[in-house]
């Protein structure tokens, strides 16, 4: 195979990231954009560690499946790469995913991997925007997103998995910083001024978060631009605006200082019937309607029974720990992020949950000291690189019941059940939970028991 070379590919399945998977003299092409059992003719764009990457140039043979892209943006943003499919599609795409990676890297061949459990809601779904600020070719600023794989950004007046109150005040922040001459923050030269507009929403309580990430100390025209933010119509009550302090030459979203303009410096939530404080900084699950339903997967898989103590490790603003706290004798949370430590202790105050306490620490340095506590369950839900190490031989060593792993990356939960199973412990139960319709993204909720 050869980048140029043209072909005729049979689409057999579709790769983690979302692309389709031909074959062409038996080596394998990943062609985006394509649905399970469709014929395309292709161009391979290059070839890369034995694979190819293809391009659509004609679709032969269309699945039942396909529907429009539901953006005009879809392809150059490449946000959404199952926009293409119908909803039902894209939910068994996502359990084969999960197979995948949990048979290819886990290596078990005989579990059976649920029914994805399918989001409430398959569009607006998502409570955080994060958009970046660029220029067009006239240098004017304009917000929207990264085009696939760069840093160029695509202007977008509105992305439909973001609520319109998101769009809203991108375009007049957008507005604002033209009419001001406010410069655009630019990674070359490292100069400019505006880098990044967040946007969060409470769904429940319908408050709103808006934070300019700027690099500079200040922005002179701040009062006129949150009164600018006050101005658009929306949905949404404004009650925290800050402008977060970016001025280091990395990818991290938020600097660390955040300036408080207008309001307060988080928002609050209700989930699962406790009212949860957010701060820019903290992670907060981005679909609200279906974090529930994930949490109650997860408490279910953990048939609590009202005594035992409880771990959960990487805990963000302690929403597992409260959930949990209500069936157990006693929750212990561990998180890295002071604010989302923070926003956990004042969120079991504030709701009157007083079995749960929270540590500040990393999971691998503080889950060896917790061995004493004798958890029966660990609930355990870490970033997409996985559970390090030595956080899982801590586990290990306290030797709980059951653990009950939530991943949002089946590639890495892939390699933590290999490990965990090595060593003792058996996968009951795996269930693929959508988070992200449209997204090649997946959630998972796994059981893990003692097999002896
Ligand atoms: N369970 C929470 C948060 C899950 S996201 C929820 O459902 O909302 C993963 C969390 O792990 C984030 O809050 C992140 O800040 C935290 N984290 C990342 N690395 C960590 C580490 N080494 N130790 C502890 N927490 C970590």
């Amino acid at each position: 195979m050869q980048a140029g070379e043209k072909a005729v590919v049979t689409i057999t399945g579709i790769a983690a990231g979302g692309d389709g998977v031909g074959r062409i003299d038996g080596m394998v092409v990943f062609v985006p954009g394509t649905c399970r059992g469709e014929t395309a003719e292709i161009v391979v764009e290059y070839v890369k560690s034995g694979c190819g990457y293809g391009r659509v140039l004609r679709l032969l043979e269309t699945a039942p499946c396909r529907r429009a892209d539901f953006c005009t943006a879809t392809k150059e943003c490449g946000g959404c790469q199952l926009a293409h499919m119908a909803y039902s599609e894209q939910l068994s795409v996502k359990r084969q995913i999960v197979a995948d990676a949990i048979e290819r890297i886990g290596g078990f061949t005989d579990i059976e991997v649920r029914q994805t459990l399918a989001a409430p809601c398959p569009e607006r779904y998502r409570n955080k925007m994060v958009f970046p600020l660029g220029t067009d070719k006239k240098g004017q600023p304009v917000g929207g997103f990264y085009a696939a794989g760069s840093h160029r950004v695509i202007p977008l007046s509105d992305c439909r998995q973001g609520d319109v109150a998101a769009s809203a005040w991108l375009s007049e922040t957008v507005s604002f910083l033209r009419e001001n001459n406010i410069s655009v923050y630019n990674e070359e030269s490292r100069r400019g001024v505006a880098r990044r507009l967040f946007v969060r929403l409470a769904e429940k309580t319908r408050e709103a978060m808006v934070v300019l990430t700027v690099n500079a100390d200040s922005l002179r025209q701040k009062e006129a631009w949150v009164e600018r933010l006050l101005s658009v119509k929306t949905d949404y009550k404004l009650t925290s605006v800050m402008l977060n302090i970016h001025k280091e030459a990395n990818n991290l979203l938020l600097g660390n200082t955040n300036k408080l303009l207008f309001g307060r410096e988080y928002i609050e939530d209700v989930l699962g019937g406790f009212s949860f404080r957010i701060s820019p900084h903290s992670f907060y699950q981005i679909n609200r309607a279906q974090t529930e339903a994930l949490y109650q997967t997860a408490l279910d898989l953990a048939e609590l029974s009202g005594g035992e103590t409880v771990l959960d490790l990487y805990c963000g603003i302690g929403t597992i720990s409260l959930f949990a706290a209500r069936h157990a004798g006693r929750v212990i949370g561990v998180e890295v992020v002071p604010q989302a430590i923070e926003n956990a202790k004042e969120n079991a105050e504030r709701n009157g949950v007083l079995n749960a306490e929270f540590l500040l620490g990393k999971a691998e340095e503080i889950a060896p000291e917790l061995k004493k506590e004798n958890p029966a369950v660990v609930f355990l839900d870490p970033p997409r690189k996985g559970a390090d190490k030595k956080a899982l031989e801590a586990i290990l060593t306290m030797a709980p019941e059951k653990i009950v792993y939530i991943s949002c990356n089946p590639a890495t939960l892939a390699r933590d059940l290999k490990f965990l199973c090595g060593e003792g412990y058996r996968l009951k139960t795996l269930i693929p939970v959508d988070m992200f319709p449209n997204t090649s993204h997946v959630e998972s909720v796994a059981l893990l028991t003692l097999s002896n």
